[in-house]
């Protein structure tokens, strides 16, 4: 293999030195804080037909890796993850670009599988033969998957938090699992200490060179994708763009803020090398519990404090002291390619995680859920605008869907943990079968003449709860369902051919059986006074078509029917 890797420069000194996998800090002035450069001139003419060539993959780009030698024998298919547009969201949210790159479907379901892949094959080309790490969960799963295949013996440091099923996987992955009864910047400690005594290798995270560079690998992946995504759609209607077309955000649920760096270094190298004009702003997404890089970036702190007990279920984030991290991307957003920090609650990522669910079939687990609650935050702020252009990093898959998220009673069980099989006769399975039959839920009526329309509201109840839903596509349907249905609620368009919503109302009321059935009016139109006073009294409330991104009908919905 050719080699391209020019020197690592000190980010405090600026001191070029040898790559060596065994020199872990700047020999000028001790910093630990180095980024590798690489002879980008001599590449970027060739590069590109280059990797054209090879499989789809993070080994694509190998020249750019701090790999001397590829070890065929480590790969279990990391990197090369799907790049799929999130149709539905995207409707939601009134933006038809909004991406998501599907890191959970890495070998050990999250994008840690980037960084353990990157991570152990430099240890062992570089004969390190004990590592010890330590993890909020998904860098042990991941390390210790790549660590058994490369015989490396690996100790991974836990918070005891860490949910059991996962701890339980890395022990069977053979790993040594230390439980650390504290904080996540606390086993940090412990881990450190314990590789300096032993003299074990310590994996340093965002300030170890194989790490960062494994997250770049995402940067590339993703203008690969979109230039492929927007030639087979015809969208690629600007001949004097560059070479590859750039998202306008990229964002990610953030930790210890890893891959932010990593995937800021591979765009820039692409600038660097001519393949892209530009470079995405960054959305850095924390939750609330456990956020302070989004603390210090609304107080314009240069650094940031550490927050000494997270208050998340969220443990995969519960990063408390991202040190250097933080004034690393505050200044990269600072100078030039902006960006937002922005916190969400643990409650607004449970939502999100339900809406990718039911919305785009994705299972996910509550630290990748933050992203797409930030997303939505950042849209309906309109810091996101609806022409731009977003990649979402899914980062994991949720795998066991935790308890917390679901509770126990989520799967309509037909039998009870107690009965046996002998005991459930068929009666006893009929009467269960009642309980799990459609019309225990409510059930709602959406009026509107527009399909689309339809199945946006359709797509908000639906990942909002359980509901039985119908649809009428006119007036006349309307009246003649509402008869017969007698829903618990009925979600009415004004503006209609023939029939119109008034009338529909008009009809209700003059049924006894269904003039007391809650309404709420869904208009696209200002109402002139007169009709406004036309609807009161006599529907429960208003919401504007443009309003459908916001969560306020949901909020009405849950507020009539519980
Ligand atoms: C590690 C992790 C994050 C946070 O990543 P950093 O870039 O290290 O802050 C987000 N989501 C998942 C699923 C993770 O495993
Ligand atoms: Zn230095």
């Amino acid at each position: 293999m050719q080699h391209y890797i020019k020197s690592v420069e000190c980010l405090d000194c600026g001191h070029h030195a040898p790559f060596h996998h065994s020199v872990t800090s700047c020999p000028k002035c001790n910093s630990t804080w180095r980024e590798i450069r690489y002879d980008l001139d001599a590449l970027s003419t060739t590069w590109e037909k280059v990797i054209k060539a090879r499989p789809f993959n993070l080994w694509r780009y190998r020249e750019m890796l701090p790999i001397q030698n590829l070890n065929p024998d480590l790969f279990m298919g990391e990197g090369g993850t799907p790049f799929i547009r999130a149709v539905n969201l995207g409707l939601m949210l009134a933006n038809q670009n909004i991406f998501i790159k599907d890191e959970r479907q890495g070998p050990t379901s999250s994008f840690k599988d980037r960084q353990a892949a990157v991570s152990i094959a430099a240890l062992k080309e570089s004969g390190i033969s004990e590592l010890v790490i330590a993890s909020t969960g998904n860098v042990a799963l991941a390390y210790s998957a790549y660590a058994a295949r490369a015989g490396i013996k690996l100790w991974t440091f836990l918070t005891s938090l860490v949910p059991a099923s996962k701890m339980r996987e890395v022990g069977l992955y053979g790993s040594q699992v230390v439980k650390v009864t504290g904080s996540y910047d606390q086993a940090k400690q412990i881990a450190a200490e314990f590789a300096r005594q032993r003299g074990v290798h310590f994996d340093l995270g965002s300030r170890s060179i194989p790490c960062i560079e494994s997250m770049k690998t995402i940067a590339y992946e993703i203008v690969e994708q979109l230039s492929e995504y927007q030639l087979a759609n015809n969208e690629n209607n600007n001949p004097n763009a560059a070479r590859y077309p750039v998202p306008d955000w990229y964002i990610q649920s953030v930790s210890g803020g890893m891959g932010p760096l990593g995937v800021y270094k591979g765009f820039c190298e692409l600038l660097q090398m001519g393949w892209v004009d530009r470079i995405p702003k960054l959305a850095i997404i924390q939750v609330e519990g456990c956020s302070p890089m989004v603390k210090a970036w609304k107080q314009d702190q240069e650094i940031a404090d550490p927050v000494r007990s997270p208050k998340t279920l969220i443990h995969t984030l519960a990063t408390g002291d991202p040190g250097r991290a933080y004034t690393l991307l505050r200044n990269k957003m600072l100078s030039g390619s902006g960006g937002a920090f922005e916190s969400v609650t643990d409650e607004e990522a449970f939502r999100a995680l339900h809406i990718l669910a039911k919305m785009e079939g994705f299972s996910i687990e509550p630290a990748a859920a933050v992203a797409f609650a930030g997303l939505i935050k950042l849209v309906r702020s309109g810091v996101i605008k609806s022409h731009e252009t977003v990649v979402v990093n899914c980062s994991g898959h949720a795998m066991p869907v935790e308890r917390n998220i679901l509770g126990d009673d989520w799967s309509g069980n037909l039998f009870s943990p107690s009965e046996t099989l002998e005991e459930s006769h068929e009666e006893g399975l009929l009467a269960a079968l009642s309980n799990v039959a459609i019309d225990r839920f409510p059930r709602i009526a959406i009026v509107d003449d527009n399909p689309d329309v339809r199945r946006l509201i359709r797509k908000i109840l639906e990942s909002q709860g359980n509901y039985q839903i119908n649809e009428a596509t006119n007036g006349k349907e309307a009246i003649e369902l509402i008869k017969i249905e007698k829903p618990n609620l009925v979600l009415l368009d004004l503006m209609m051919p023939e029939v119109d919503g008034f009338s529909v109302l008009d009809a209700m009321q003059a049924d006894s059986a269904t003039a007391e059935i809650p309404v709420i009016v869904i208009t696209a139109k200002e109402l002139t006074t007169d009709e406004k006073d036309h609807l009161r009294g006599r529907i429960q409330s208003l919401v504007q078509k443009g309003d459908l991104i916001s969560d306020k009908l949901a909020e009405e919905v849950r507020g009539l029917l519980g």
